[in-house]
C-alpha cells in the first residue's frame, strides 16, 4: 500500500468500531495478516471479536518462557472458549541456552537485550509470514503510542500495522470485557494493570501509571515491539 492509501484507510476507519478495522485487515490482506497478543484486556477484546466475526487472522503470542502461570491459563481458556488457536512463538534460544551465552537473569542486567532475544527477534522472523499485523495498542498507553494511526506503515518490520483500538480508552476496553463476559488475566484484580514477563512485572500502587510496574528498576517503557528501546541507565532507587 502506498502512504496515501494507508492514510486514506486510516482516516476512513478512525472512529469506527474495532470490528471494522479487523474486517478491513482480513479482507485487504487475505491469508497474510497476523495478530500478536500478550493477552492483555485489549488483546482479549480483539481475540473475541476475531473469533466472533470468523476472520481469517493468524493469531500468535510471543511465548518467552517467562510468562506468568495466570497468563498461560488465560491463553488456554481463550482457545477453549472461542475455538481459536493461538500459536506460541518461541525464541531461538531456550532459557538455559540464553543463560549459557549471556549469563544468568539477563533481564536484571540488560532488559533491552533480553527483550530483543525473546520478543523482537522472534517477532521479526514471524513478520516474514505477513503483509500486515494487528496490534492491541491504544494511543493513551505510552508517549510512543500517542500518534498511532488505526492503519499505519510499520517501518520496523516493513509491513502495514493495524491498531483497531488506537482511539479507545481503558474504560471502553473494560466496558467491552464486561458486556461480552470476556476472560481476562486474574492478575489485573491484584494490582497488575499491565502484564508482561513475570520477572519484569510488578504490581502498581494506587495513582501510579498503569505501566509503572513494567521494568520497574529501569528507564524502559517498551519491549521494542511498538516503539523504541529506552536504553538508559537504571532508575535511581
Ligand atoms: S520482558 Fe523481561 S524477561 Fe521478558 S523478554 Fe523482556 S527483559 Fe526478558
Amino acid at each position: 500500500m502506498s502512504p496515501a492509501d494507508i492514510a486514506s484507510a486510516s482516516a476512513a476507519l478512525e472512529g469506527s468500531p474495532p470490528e471494522a478495522a479487523l474486517r478491513w485487515a482480513a479482507e485487504r490482506f487475505p491469508g497474510r495478516v497476523g495478530f500478536a497478543t500478550a493477552f492483555g484486556p485489549e488483546g482479549c477484546v480483539l481475540l473475541e471479536a476475531i473469533a466472533r466475526e470468523k476472520l481469517a487472522v493468524d493469531v500468535f503470542t510471543l511465548d518467552t518462557g517467562l510468562l506468568f502461570p495466570e497468563t498461560l491459563e488465560l491463553w488456554h481458556e481463550m482457545e477453549r472458549r472461542y475455538g481459536v488457536r493461538v500459536r506460541g512463538v518461541q525464541p531461538a534460544l531456550t532459557l538455559a541456552e540464553q543463560e549459557q551465552r549471556q549469563g544468568p537473569a539477563l533481564w536484571q542486567r540488560a532488559p533491552d537485550r533480553c527483550c530483543d532475544l525473546r520478543k523482537v527477534q522472534p517477532l521479526r522472523a514471524e513478520m516474514l509470514l505477513f503483509d500486515a499485523w494487528i496490534t492491541a495498542i491504544r494511543r493513551d498507553q505510552t508517549p510512543d503510542r500517542a500518534r498511532a494511526g488505526v492503519v499505519e506503515r510499520d517501518s520496523r518490520f516493513g509491513l502495514v500495522k493495524v491498531n483497531p483500538l488506537a482511539a479507545w480508552t481503558s474504560e471502553q476496553v473494560w466496558t467491552r470485557v464486561r458486556e461480552r463476559d470476556i476472560p481476562t488475566n486474574p492478575l489485573h484484580a491484584r494490582g497488575y494493570p499491565s502484564i508482561g514477563c513475570a520477572p519484569c512485572t510488578s504490581a502498581v500502587e494506587a495513582g501510579e501509571d498503569p505501566r509503572a510496574g513494567r521494568w520497574r528498576s529501569f528507564a524502559k517503557t517498551e519491549c521494542g515491539l511498538h516503539g523504541r528501546f529506552t536504553s538508559k541507565p537504571p532508575k535511581e532507587s
